[in-house]
Formats: structure tokens, sequence, C-alpha cells
């Protein structure tokens, strides 16, 4: 089967690599209808994190079981589900308090969850995978995919910052997960939402998904013009979604006293100071996004047709053809990238 492989920060190959089997009796092997290029993957390939030794890519996917282990039990074949990029028994205590992505039994796909191929095993099938109601038309393939990653990351930045009813949200980074934020702070009702961006087409996407206004400038003119918007005091919501040192300062001096951050950039390098916190009365909450636990939901929303997150795929390219995806994305040219298996 085809996968895709990073040998090097700026070399992605696809090449046959070998087919997945079941491991573990709580295995599942699916079939991709979708998969997808991450922002987190840009890291390896743009040489932020290390690439030791050739790694087989991706972790957000959707598709068809074909096998089941022996002690798989709810997933059956045949069934379309979503997963997230963390397995997770779903069971355990962090499990049930909504942490699925620090479940005890977790095992990370990451980066090198081998998504991006024809076919992948889903460890702790029953606790990972949702099945949708029945299989989807092809247009609710993008958003379900969306799911998987970007929309559930999305979804808990504004849960992590409570953005709801009222309040004003702010969301730092226009890439996709910052777009998905702005529709998750639309959908419980948030008043007011800022996107930080100074890309034309990714405003306008913006705005699609519900922004009500847009800051083009960063840093501390970044964080001025967000006061000017709430007369000096700051947004009760700032979702962070690019994880650098100068997008986590924006996040935290953009919220007022007593508002929330909600974190879901991977961090890379940044050192906070105790002072820059202390004095700021601000609620920090995030880390890897527990994707599982919003699945239900946002399968359903997208399954009625309430939000449409596969908007933010603006190219599709069959899989043989992945390196062009992430260059595309490296060099900003797509928002994020589609493949097809
Ligand atoms: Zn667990």
């Amino acid at each position: 089967m085809r996968g895709v492989v990073m040998y090097a920060p700026g070399d992605v190959r696809v090449e046959d690599v070998e087919e997945p089997t079941i491991l573990a009796p709580t295995d599942a092997i699916i079939a991709l209808s979708a998969t997808c290029i991450c922002g987190s993957d840009l890291w390896p390939y743009r040489g932020a994190d290390d690439v030791d030794e050739p790694f087989h890519m991706g972790h957000e996917y959707v598709g068809i079981v074909e096998e089941i282990g022996d002690a798989v039990r709810t997933i059956e074949p045949g069934q379309f589900v979503v997963g997230s990029f963390f397995a997770s028994d779903n069971t355990c205590e962090i499990c049930r308090a909504g942490y699925q992505t620090s479940c005890v039994n977790r095992e990370v796909l990451g980066t090198t969850g081998r998504a991006q191929a024809q076919r992948m095993r889903v460890p702790l099938a029953d606790g990972t995978l949702v099945a949708t109601p029945g299989i989807p038309s092809d247009d609710l393939v993008p958003s379900l995919l969306a799911a998987s990653d970007v929309l559930g990351t999305g979804w808990f930045g504004a849960v992590a910052a409570e953005a709801g009813p009222g309040k004003t949200v702010a969301v730092v980074g226009d890439g996709a997960v910052g777009l998905m934020a702005i529709l998750a702070a639309k959908e419980p009702g948030a008043e007011r939402i800022i996107a930080m961006s100074r890309h034309g087409s990714r405003q306008r996407l913006a705005r699609e998904f519900g922004a009500t206004d847009v800051v083009e400038e960063r840093g501390a003119a970044g964080v001025a013009r967000i006061k000017e918007l709430t007369g000096g005091l700051g947004a009760h919501s700032v979702v962070e979604a690019v994880g650098t040192q100068e997008s986590t300062m924006q996040a935290i001096a953009s919220t007022r006293p007593g508002g929330h951050v909600g974190y879901v950039g991977v961090l890379h390098g940044v050192e906070l100071r105790g002072d820059d916190v202390f004095m700021t009365h601000v609620h920090l909450h995030g880390g890897p996004a527990p994707v599982r636990r919003f699945l239900p939901e946002l399968i359903d929303l997208i399954w009625t047709r309430k939000i449409n997150p596969g908007r933010v795929f603006d190219l599709e390219l069959p899989i043989d053809r992945a390196a062009e995806g992430y260059r595309a994305m490296d060099e900003r040219t797509a928002i994020k990238v589609l493949l097809r298996p």
C-alpha cells in the first residue's frame, strides 16, 4: 500500500509501505476514506523537530473498519469511524473526566501515526473510535475528517478559554485550528469573535466561520488593538493556536483579568516568567486536545449539517502527490490539505 514517509526536513516521499496488521486484541484496522496534513507535521518538515530516521506520517483519519482484534466489542467491520491522534481506553478515571489525551493507557499516534496511507492500525479501538450513524455521503467526509483533529482541537481551545454567550473571544493564529476555534466559539453563542489574521483568504474564511472582527497587528500592537476593541479590558476568552513565544505572550496579554486562555498550539521553545503570569489574573488551560471527548457531539453537528468545518480544506490531492501538499502548507498557499488514499 502507499504511505507518506518523511526522510528529512523538506523531504517527503510517497512509497510502498508495510500493510498494518492487528498487533493487540484491542486493535482495529481501517481503510482510510480520507486523511490530511497537519500543521504539526510542518514542525519536522521545517526542521524544528528532529527527523533522526525516516518515519511514516499522519494522525488524522476517517475510514471504514476492515478488521478487529478479538477483544474489540463495540466497533465492527463495515462501520465508518472517526478517531483522534491519541488512542485512549475511554474508561479510566482520567478519560471519564474528559482528558482522553492523558489516558493512563494512551498510545500517542502523533506525527508518526501512519495515517497518511491507505490503511492504518488504530489501538484501543473501542475507546478511540466513534462510529457515524451510517456511511456518510462524500460531501460530509471532509468535515468528519476535520473532527479527527483540527475541529476537535479548536473546540477544546474554545472550551478551555470558556467561550460562551456574552463573551468576547479572541483567536491568535489563523491556521486551520485557529479557524476551527472561531467556529467553536460561535456555536455556544460568543457575542464577539476577533480573528487575529493578516491574510485575506483566511480572514474571509474566519468571517464565514463566525468572526465579527479582524485584527491584523501582532505582538504588542495586536494586544493594543484587542484592548481598544474591548474598552481597555482585554478579551474574556483567548484561544492560542500557534505555539510560539510571541503568540503565547500575545494571548496572555490580550486576556482581561479573570479571563481564560485556551492554549492548543503545540508549544515550541516557549518560556513563561512567573511575573508574566502572576500579575495577570488569567486562567491558563490547554495542552493536547482531548478530541475524543467532543467526537460524539461534533459528529452529530456535522451529520445534521449544523456546522461545515470541512470548508477548512482548500486543497485536495491524491495521496501520491502528498509532497506537493506539504509544500503548499509550508508556503501557506494552502490552509489545510486533504489527501485521498
Ligand atoms: Zn483512559
